[in-house]
């Protein structure tokens, strides 16, 4: 069986106490950001990251590896901003080409897209979800404290010529700062072949500023959709995208997701990987199991088969019930 270690160990998959499967892996390849959204970092958030810490291309490969014996088919690369990685071409192609991964993703604020689509769709990308979280250029300087909106606002243009890759668009709604451009998130889905998510705000910030009033919760985003949509049509949704619709003559469709107010644990099927090689099991979960150790010390695939089962044992059957204040200053910790 060679590196992929032997045939009792390919079969058995990740599962949890709880009998959750997992088969979902978010990777931040960094923790950098170009921009400071005032919901995520702090304006003076490290502009450097510890190299030496910092996941290599071939550690992250070893890692999908190891996983990819382990039962687990999707990957989505984040961050940080995963696309200030010069290999995230390689990344991607290397995923894809891993027996047993079936989808390779990646979440970006779409800032440096126009350098790397061609070739993020030429190395297998199958999804990519997009966070722009007003089309106003003023406001966009207001929520990521940064002078990108036109460079963003043309990448989406640029991406939304492709029909390669599946696009979401991820939209933070808050009150009083973007909640009154719903219409207009939910009028562009009418030309352009994209999934709009309002995700609720969740209490990952140095700032809490979700307990400033800001927090517009799933219930608020609903009532308004069916007030200014009466046409709107409730379709399936899924664990995350819990609310899902689709409109009459849109070419694209809509989502909420409660990232706060609902309980996703119930089918939770994913882990997380730092980009200094933890292994979060859960969201709400503080220090995470250490990989470099093992990746680092010439540690067997046994091994860090060992580490991987070892973080799965540790997922919470209910992650909420553990949130404390301190539990993370930053999504880009762990990348959403
Ligand atoms: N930088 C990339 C981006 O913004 O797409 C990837 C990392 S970012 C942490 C991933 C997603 O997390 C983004 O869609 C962002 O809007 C979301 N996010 C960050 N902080 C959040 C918070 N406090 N509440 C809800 N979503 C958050
Ligand atoms: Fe950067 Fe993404 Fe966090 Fe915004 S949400 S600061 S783009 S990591």
């Amino acid at each position: 069986m060679g590196r992929n270690g032997s045939k009792s160990e390919q079969s058995s998959t990740l599962v949890d106490n709880f009998h959750r499967p997992v088969d979902y892996v978010r990777i931040a390849v960094t923790s950098l950001c170009n921009l400071r959204c005032s919901y995520c970092m702090r304006e003076e958030h490290e502009e450097k990251s510890d190299e030496e810490s910092i996941l290599k291309k071939q550690e992250i490969s070893a890692i999908i590896e190891v996983l990819a014996g382990l039962g687990v088919t999707k990957i989505r690369f984040t961050g940080g901003e995963p696309l200030l990685r010069r290999d995230i071409v390689e990344l991607v192609r290397q995923a894809k080409t891993q027996t047993g991964i079936k989808t390779v993703s990646l979440t970006t604020n779409g800032v440096l897209l126009d350098r790397f689509l061609p070739a993020l769709i030429d190395a297998g990308l199958d999804a990519l979800n997009f966070s722009i979280d007003t089309l106003d250029g003023n406001r966009y300087r207001t929520i990521t404290r940064r002078e990108e909106f036109c460079r963003v606002r043309k990448n989406l243009d640029l991406l939304l010529t492709t029909d390669a890759l599946a696009v979401k668009l991820n939209v933070v709604l808050m009150r009083d700062v973007n909640s009154d451009e719903l219409h207009q998130f939910v009028d562009f889905t009418k030309h352009h072949n994209v999934k709009v998510r309002f995700i609720e705000l969740q209490p990952f910030d140095d700032n809490q500023i979700w307990r400033t009033g800001k927090f517009f919760s799933a219930d608020n985003i609903r009532a308004l959709l069916n007030r200014s949509y009466p046409d709107l049509h409730p379709v399936r949704g899924n664990a995350t995208e819990y609310f899902s619709y689709t409109q009459p003559n849109h070419k694209g469709s809509i989502a909420i997701i409660p990232a706060f107010t609902r309980n996703f644990c119930t089918g939770c099927n994913k882990i997380r990987i730092t980009s200094n090689g933890k292994i979060i099991s859960c969201l709400y979960e503080k220090d995470g199991v250490n990989l470099l150790p093992i990746l680092r010390g010439n540690g067997s695939h046994h091994a860090l088969v060992d580490l991987f089962r070892q973080a799965v044992s540790q997922k919470p059957r209910d992650g909420r019930h553990t949130l404390t204040n301190s539990v993370r200053t930053s999504m880009s910790e762990i990348g959403g």
